[in-house]
């Protein structure tokens, strides 16, 4: 069988007609309340003649909400005459699961994030992940997807990417990195098991795509502080490439620090289930070995806590929220 699988979303928006369009893109879904009814995913579309395209996705996850609100005031504000090129946003990419306020989607529990290159006849997030990567990805010059912690967690605001060991590409993704002008940015390495092939940024790497991601703070909401970040970084994507003009660019408080979250070792787990007592916070220097944090059993509150230590000398990046915690968060 060599037949070209096609995706089965229709997107209401034309990616080639100038000028500002917004609508859905329509992912059939027959259900019992709705027998031939889609879900709709929102999607806007600048274009002012030729030019590049840069593609800004939110609500890949949909606890995440720091992107959302940034592409919402974006979509506001940015001025289709004032540009050159293409600007295509998908600020709910994962719809159903910004709409239930949830990480994963209520309707397949599918992990949007988890699902690339996906499936055009899968279940509705895998038919979500294979309409981005073969009918959005393609599009973009440069792709930028607002990550946060979520609800289970935090991060100290950053922008992110990964180098690939091809000098002329890892320039690029440096140069890309640096104008989002973000206080902190990080090269991944992977190491929690995220399976880099299977998101949205695997998706880019395999079509020679310039990508970012961010992580932006999280915990379930929306800092003043993180939302500044994402904002500036957007405009600046676009200045960076070409889109807005150079008087566009807003500076960035400095220099941005560039740090390396290399492998497994560079995270530190929960060795029991309990309650969680953090001995660090977010943005502390920290030292290998140093006290990480504490499990407590207050259900047996004589038992003495498990404590447990970074493994690595650094920033303290991200952090669990909850306080409820499981062996292995
Ligand atoms: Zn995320």
């Amino acid at each position: 069988m060599s037949e070209t699988r096609r995706s089965r979303l229709v997107p209401e928006v034309d990616f080639d007609r100038d000028g500002r369009q917004h609508g859905f893109v329509r992912l059939f879904h027959s259900v019992h309340s709705s027998a031939y009814g889609f879900i709709p995913i929102p999607i806007v579309v600048l274009r002012n003649g030729e030019g590049p395209t840069a593609l800004f996705v939110s609500g890949n996850h949909g606890d995440e909400y720091e992107g959302q609100v940034a592409l919402c005031n974006l979509i506001r504000t940015l001025d289709h005459t004032a540009i050159k090129g293409r600007v295509i946003i998908l600020p709910m990419a994962n719809f159903p699961a910004g709409m239930a306020g949830r990480r994963t989607s209520p309707i397949d529990d599918g992990n949007l994030n988890r699902s690339f290159p996906g499936n055009p006849d899968g279940t509705v997030t895998q038919q979500i992940a294979f309409w981005i990567e073969s009918g959005l990805l393609p599009l973009a010059d440069i792709i930028v997807d607002l990550h946060s912690g979520g609800s289970s967690l935090s991060y100290v605001p950053t922008v992110l990417a990964k180098l690939s060991g091809d000098p002329v590409r890892d320039a690029a993704q440096m140069a890309a990195l640096t104008a989002f002008a973000a206080p902190v940015a990080y090269l991944t390495g992977g190491g929690n098991g995220t399976g880099a092939d299977h998101t949205l940024s695997g998706g880019a790497e395999r079509l020679g795509k310039i990508w970012l991601g961010t992580e932006l703070a999280g915990a379930g909401t929306v800092t003043p502080a993180a939302l500044k970040i994402a904002e500036r970084g957007l405009r600046n994507t676009l200045v960076h490439v070409g889109i807005l003009p150079e008087a566009d660019r807003v500076p960035g408080p400095g220099r941005t620090r560039v740090v390396e979250v290399a492998g497994a070792d560079y995270f530190t787990y929960a060795p029991d289930s309990g309650v969680f007592e953090p001995v660090a916070e977010l943005g502390d220097e920290v030292a290998a070995g140093q006290l990480a944090g504490r499990v407590h059993f207050p259900e047996t509150p004589w038992a003495p806590p498990v404590e447990f230590h970074f493994q690595r000398a650094g920033l303290v990046l991200c952090k669990r929220i909850p306080g409820r915690t499981a062996r292995g968060d």
